[in-house]
């Protein structure tokens, strides 16, 4: 796995965070800020993390820009200027270099970095990991900014090696491709499939969709910011923060107090109505119990199927395009701009491999069972993420006596301590990943909301003459029982889905429902609680 080494170099730090994405960049800021010594490595030549790499046509956070940024620094805030109602990859992308280069972060960031190793020394209390390109670093604690979704899901489609033409990845595309005038074919249908569908059918002759699960799409219906919108909402920024964060989504969002059957048909249907219109993930505000009831869910479903059917000129295709047999919710909820009108479109395709399997790729294309044979120029694969895991898992990670991550992780699922630790792996801790709200919450407010915790863990052990946290066994399963206890309470766990939100997306992963999901909120009372209780569930040293 790792390269050849050209170089021996080894470097001492008090902290080493791994990942220059959201995470890292706050981690570095504010663990620099309370004087420790800290440094970060990134595997990309830039900062950014997911906004760096899918600079796929389309891209574009379903959070508004407003609340997709850092809380931390009001003079930041009030002088960065967003466009948009929902920025797109370079607005992100524009605004973490900004961040990078007004912090000076850089400096303590070493990029073109890719760690493919770390190893616990008992007798010294240190990790030491490894580059790839031989460099050694060591630290007291590991932190793991790696992101949820950066480690793409291997290739598993029938006979994909025999293709020969261009192979593209949504997740690491590259800069400005917009594959104009080619015949293209797209395989997922997920957040991203459903971002870069619309854009590429604006430029390329032909595209043909290979869709194996459909997903609830919402419109998206971003918009230019009205002039003077901005100034209102940096006006009033500091309280509009404070109002995120006692949201368990981790933003605000006007939710509908009434449950779907407290009101009758005719008001059900407007209050949908009204939330598509309004677009956006506010469209899971329509009722109260949603992602409780089924009977609600089951109106929302037929809610966005009768949408499917106003839309969508082909009966057959608008048939395709329906899912069933998991609640709206249950897979990651998509958002995009123009999905089901693209169908419309005389240069675009869906090709239903539920109906119709695909027995293999070819050469120049893709075969189905019936014999049917498609010829393109381009393969784009939006086929998603090893979730959650991946990042650690391709890493050779051994805790204490060298037991390795990857082994227990890939044989009992993964598991932690409140989201921060796992046990058998002192000084490790885990940011906004596996075990806390993460990407059921706006990811900005659950990464504030870690490194905030965690920061204040590294001060409190400094101040304490502590040099060691090790998640406690018992606490793992207790907290790892609590998070599946309460998706269970939920109807995301529910139905047939496919969802990477418990690996069901990998062959052999094992399935676990991995993210908190009673939200930012109770989730910062909880880990307060522990901190307050001499970070209870951890032992200190
Ligand atoms: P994804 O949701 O996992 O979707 C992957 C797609 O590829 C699915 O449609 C899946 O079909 C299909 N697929 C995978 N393997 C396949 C195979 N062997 N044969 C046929 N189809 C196959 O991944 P994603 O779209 O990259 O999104 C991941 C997450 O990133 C999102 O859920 C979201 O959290 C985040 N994201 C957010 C935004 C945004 O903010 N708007 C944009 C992009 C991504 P099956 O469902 O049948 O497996």
């Amino acid at each position: 796995m790792s390269a050849t080494p050209t170089t021996t170099s080894v470097s001492d730090y008090e902290v080493l965070v791994v990942g220059a994405g959201f995470s890292g960049l706050y981690l570095l800021h504010r663990l620099r800020a309370e004087g420790h010594l800290v440094h970060a490595v990134e595997q990309a030549p830039e900062v950014g993390g997911t906004w760096y790499w899918n600079r796929y046509p389309g891209a574009r956070c379903d959070v508004e820009s407003v609340d997709y940024s850092y809380s931390w620094d009001e003079d930041l805030q009030q002088e960065w200027t967003w466009t948009e109602k929902y920025p797109a990859q370079h607005d992100i992308l524009a605004y973490l270099k900004h961040v990078a280069d007004r912090f000076d972060l850089r400096k303590d960031i070493d990029f073109n970095t890719t760690l493919t190793g770390a190893e616990w020394d008992e007798s010294q209390g240190l990790w030491t990991a490894t580059a790839a390109d031989g460099r050694v670093y060591r630290a007291r604690y590991l932190l793991m900014a790696v992101g949820c979704l950066s480690a793409p899901k291997d290739i598993d489609l029938p006979g994909f090696q025999e293709f020969t033409g261009r192979v593209l990845r949504t997740y690491d595309w590259p800069e400005g491709e917009d594959l104009r005038g080619q015949t293209v074919g797209v395989v997922g249908t997920g957040s991203t499939g459903a971002q870069v569908v619309p854009a590429l059918a604006e430029t390329v002759a032909d595209l043909t969709v290979v869709q194996r699960t459909p997903n609830f799409v919402i419109p998206t219906r971003n918009r230019p910011l009205h002039e003077g919108e901005l100034d209102e909402i940096k006006a009033d920024y500091p309280a509009r923060r404070i109002r995120n964060k006692t949201h368990p989504a981790g933003v605000f969002r006007s939710d509908n107090p009434k449950n779907a059957y407290d009101v009758d048909d005719e008001e059900r249907r407007a209050t949908f109505q009204e939330r598509w219109e309004g677009g956006g993930i506010n469209f899971l505000g329509s009722f109260a119990d949603l992602m409780f009831d089924q009977a609600a869910n089951d109106a929302v479903v037929e809610f966005v199927h009768s949408k499917i059917d106003e839309i969508v000129d082909d009966p057959e295709t608008a048939a395709s395009l329906k899912p069933d047999g998991y609640p709206l919710g249950a897979k990651r909820p998509v958002v995009a701009t123009d999905y089901y009108e693209t169908y419309n479109r005389s240069n675009v395709h869906l090709v239903d491999v539920k109906k119709n399997p695909l027995e293999t790729f070819t050469a120049t294309g893709f075969r189905l069972a019936d014999g049917t044979e498609y010829e393109v120029d381009t393969m784009v694969l939006a086929t998603g993420f090893d979730a959650f895991t991946g990042p650690f898992t391709k890493m050779d990670i051994r805790g204490t006596g060298g037991r390795s991550l990857a082994e227990i992780w890939n044989r009992d699922g993964a598991k932690t301590h409140l989201g921060f630790g796992a046990s058998g792996f002192p000084n490790m801790i885990i940011v906004a990943n596996v075990g806390s709200p993460s990407v059921l919450a706006n990811m900005v407010t659950a990464i504030e909301q870690h490194v905030d915790w965690i920061s204040r863990l590294l001060s409190t052990m400094r101040d304490e003459g502590h040099t060691m946290i090790e998640a406690q066994e018992s606490a793992q399963e207790a907290w790892a029982q609590t998070v599946e206890d309460v998706a269970a309470m939920t109807l995301w766990p529910n139905g047939d889905s496919g969802s990477w939100y418990r690996g069901a997306n990998v062959d052999g992963k094992v399935q676990l429902f991995m993210p908190y999901a009673a939200g930012v909120v109770e989730y910062g009372t909880t880990i307060d609680k522990a901190a307050a209780n001499d970070y209870e569930g951890f032992t200190l040293s």
